[in-house]
């Protein structure tokens, strides 16, 4: 039986570093989804242009 439980992304989407989940992170909310990024850095530059690290 296949498991597929929706779950949060596990992997920064701006520099592709695996976020551990249950060490400190940032998480942002864009278009109804939360992304996980790694420091206050990604987190910027994911701000700065949300379309091309969202998907
Ligand atoms: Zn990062």
């Amino acid at each position: 039986m296949k498991k597929h439980a929706r779950k949060l992304q596990s992997h920064d989407p701006v520099c592709g570093k695996r976020i551990n989940r249950n060490k400190a992170h940032i998480v942002v909310e864009y278009k109804g989804r939360d992304y996980l990024l790694c420091c206050p850095l990604c987190q910027a530059e994911f701000e700065k242009h949300p379309e091309k690290y969202s998907r």
